[in-house]
């Protein structure tokens, strides 16, 4: 759940019809922490390989339409520790997620009780590495409930909290998922806070949490506003992600990012940063990261299966290659 409608301005947008020279960027590295992949096709998993994505996280969100029921939840968190993560490797990719009862679905009580039960189930399994994406919509008092429940359930975990902030009323969703984490005694370092913009980067920063910003197409969170934020607050705790799903988004929008931040002077140390280091400092609390994991992953084996099913159709010959992920 990331790229309401309600982000609808223009200003400073990133313009698709420009392409970004990702020249500049060469042989970095990038991890993107929040992308929804489900919703991603295999293009988009070859075009972030080929732009130097090396790792990802992929938060539990909502579908679009609401869930009927619980096995709706249980086969949506089985496939992101599961097939999804399968798929992400076979294109170079390594895949993590994070699993939680988004706030949207928390306003349907009768789910939530149902999904609160089976939370426990999977957020210990490997490649967890945090309770997500969770926080405010609309800021009802079911979603305060189960915002709250799951922050204990991080707590109990050892689990870095990954935080919604609500497009609508942002500043004051932010301050109150901030001081709602710390009453229930997570430390900032803990929780990331995400969707950020010019009106809450400072508040967040100052108050010690993860300050992550989601890189909107055409909406006024866009990559050269981003470039002015690092600018000002420089690159201590503060990392982007595409949050690319299903809608108008681009999973590209962190190596895009840093090709402009380059462009725009800003140092390889702050890039860095920003596009890789702090996710994994942040996300790496949950024991789950290991860095050594990105490399191996990169050894494709496209004849691999997952539970008898491959990523190769009909006649397609599995690539068995380090240098490319290119089916032959
Ligand atoms: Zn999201």
């Amino acid at each position: 759940m990331c790229c309401s409608s309600n982000d609808g301005e223009n200003r400073n947008s990133t313009d698709a019809s420009t392409p970004v020279d990702l020249e500049g960027i060469k042989g970095m590295r990038f991890f993107d922490p929040h992308v929804h992949m489900t919703s991603r096709t295999t293009d988009d998993y070859q075009a972030m390989y080929d732009a130097g994505v090396v790792a990802l996280i992929e938060p539990a969100f909502w579908l679009g339409q609401p869930r009927t029921g619980i096995d709706s939840f249980r086969d949506y968190y089985s496939s992101l520790i599961g097939w999804e993560r399968f798929r992400s490797s076979q294109f170079g990719i390594k895949h993590y997620c994070t699993i939680g009862l988004n706030s949207r679905e928390a306003n349907n009580e009768t789910l939530a009780e149902q999904v609160m039960e089976i939370l426990p189930l999977f957020i210990m399994k490997e490649g967890v590495v945090g309770i997500g994406e969770i926080g405010f919509d609309d800021q009802t008092a079911a979603e305060e409930k189960y915002y709250r429940q799951q922050l204990e359930l991080a707590k109990d975990a050892g689990l870095p909290v990954q935080i919604h902030t609500p497009h609508r009323d942002k500043k004051r969703g932010t301050r109150r998922s901030m001081d709602i984490a710390i009453e229930h005694g997570l430390s900032p370092d803990m929780v990331v806070v995400d969707h950020n913009n010019e009106e809450t980067v400072k508040e967040v920063l100052d108050r010690g949490f993860w300050t992550a910003f989601t890189i909107y197409p055409f909406t006024k969170m866009g990559n050269e506003r981003m470039v002015e934020i690092v600018k000002q607050y420089g690159s201590e705790r503060i990392m982007i992600n595409s949050a690319a799903d299903w809608g108008i988004s681009d999973p590209l929008a962190v190596p895009k990012t840093a090709a402009l931040m380059k462009q725009r002077g800003i140092s390889n140390h702050d890039i860095h940063l920003v596009t890789y280091q702090n996710a994994i400092t942040a996300f790496g609390k949950s024991g789950q990261i290991n860095e050594e994991d990105f490399v191996s992953i990169k050894n494709i084996d496209q004849s691999v299966k997952f539970e008898g099913n491959t990523v190769l159709r009909g006649g397609q010959q599995p690539r068995i290659d380090k240098a490319s992920i290119i089916i032959s």
